[in-house]
């Protein structure tokens, strides 16, 4: 059964084309800039295809990856038999994937107001998709789905309760089917049950978040109401005092967009940095360019301080797993984020780490008693497992 996997944002699109349950990846591939003078399409499938055109709306750039999937891999359309959706943001209501109902896009419309960012676009998405594959189950997979599993006492701010009750303002976190993927992964790995891991999954990629996982289940994570909380990232800035806000407000009268900007396009590796977001970018600098160096040793100092949290707040942890483009491919972050933690049980392998780059493999020492792996992430593979499973379960299309 193929089903296709799609990941709108702003102004790109990513999609996978699986054959399913076999999990074979049959073609990839992006649209980037859309709405610019120039927009990128990426395929690789049985042919290879770069092309720089127009264009101008996810519509057209969903139309161009049905067309060219038609030319490349099916005869017609209705031999996709379902089309999984990332979604970033599912409010309190969606635990899991579900399949996509009228009822289902009037929620993903109403939590637009806690993802302004994400939502309208994945909306964009899956609108295009009904018009281009009738016939196909859409899925939505929501990003925050693994983390409905937060109590409480980790998911609520210390603000008035009432802005709870009446607006919904809690910690929701995000990311949450890469940490159910590495975490299921692991349990596999190390012969566990899946509800009988206790982990911290660090997904370091563009944006950063870090989970610590009781029983298989979230129980807290470092993301919040919107993916600005928590640790470091490319161009986000993470925990900081509230107070910032409000100085950036009264002493130097910025508005609220540009203090958006500043927080979530400006800070980060790039703010600190002056040189880059992308981490390709910064390692041949670092110890030979000072503010480089520090970015870099900031990003780790708050991904050990998270760590060093999560382990307190889980008391055993079975494993340390990275994941993401930067924690599947930058040894230096998983030896500076885990160094001198022999205390806790923790032993990285400094040459297994220097070994595992991109590819899936532990790089703990035998004597270390929390275990600490690296597992490239496949959230595309989770969202069409998703899907295959509910048209599977549903009786649709079969
Ligand atoms: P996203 O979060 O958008 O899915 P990725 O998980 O692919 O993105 O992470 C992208 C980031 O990972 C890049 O900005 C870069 O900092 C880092 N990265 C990716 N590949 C490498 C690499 N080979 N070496 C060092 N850093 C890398």
């Amino acid at each position: 059964m193929k089903i296709l996997v799609i990941n709108c944002g702003s102004s790109s699109i990513k999609f996978k084309l699986f054959e399913m349950p076999e999990e074979t990846l049959i073609s990839y591939g992006s649209v980037e800039k859309i709405g610019e003078e120039i927009s990128i399409f990426k395929y690789i499938g049985k042919t290879k295809l770069e092309k720089k055109i127009k264009i101008d709306n996810h519509q057209i750039g969903l139309e161009l990856i049905a067309n060219t999937l038609l030319e490349n891999e099916i005869k017609n359309i209705e031999e996709i038999k379902g089309v999984g959706h990332r979604v970033v943001h599912g409010g309190e209501g969606f635990e899991k994937s579900v399949i996509i109902d009228e009822n289902v896009i009037k929620k993903i419309e109403d939590y637009i107001f806690l993802a302004p960012l994400h939502n309208p676009h994945n909306l964009s998405g899956i609108k295009g998709c009904i018009k281009i594959f009738p016939k196909s189950t859409q899925v939505a997979a929501f990003d925050t789905a693994f983390h409905t599993t937060l109590p409480k006492v980790s998911n609520l701010y210390a603000i008035p309760y009432s802005f709870y009750e009446k607006y919904k303002i809690r910690k929701y976190g995000f990311h949450g089917t890469s940490h159910r993927y590495v975490a299921r992964r692991v349990s596999e790995i190390m012969g566990k049950g899946k509800y009988e891991l206790n982990a911290i999954t660090c997904h370091l990629g563009n944006g950063c978040s870090i989970t610590a996982i009781k029983n298989g289940k979230s129980f807290d994570t470092s993301m919040g109401l919107t993916p600005l909380e928590g640790l470091i990232m490319g161009t986000r800035s993470g925990d900081l005092d509230p107070g910032v806000i409000l100085y950036f407000l009264e002493r130097l009268n910025l508005d609220i967009s540009e203090v958006s900007e500043i927080l979530n396009k400006k800070s980060g590796l790039l703010g600190i940095s002056e040189v880059s977001n992308d981490f390709r970018n910064l390692l041949p600098l670092y110890n030979k360019d000072e503010k480089v160096t520090l970015a870099i040793d900031m990003f780790c100092y708050r991904l050990k301080k998270y760590i060093g949290s999560y382990m307190a707040v889980l008391g055993k942890v079975d494993a340390i797993i990275f994941t993401g483009g930067i924690g599947e491919n930058v040894p230096l972050v998983r030896e500076k984020s885990l160094n001198d933690m022999e205390l806790f049980g923790i032993v990285l392998d400094l040459e297994k780490n220097k070994e595992i780059v991109g590819k899936e493999g532990e790089i703990s020492k035998d004597s270390s008693q929390v275990k600490i792996f690296v597992i490239p992430t496949n959230e595309e593979l989770r969202i069409a497992f998703d899907t295959y499973q509910l048209i599977v379960n549903s009786g649709f299309n079969q």
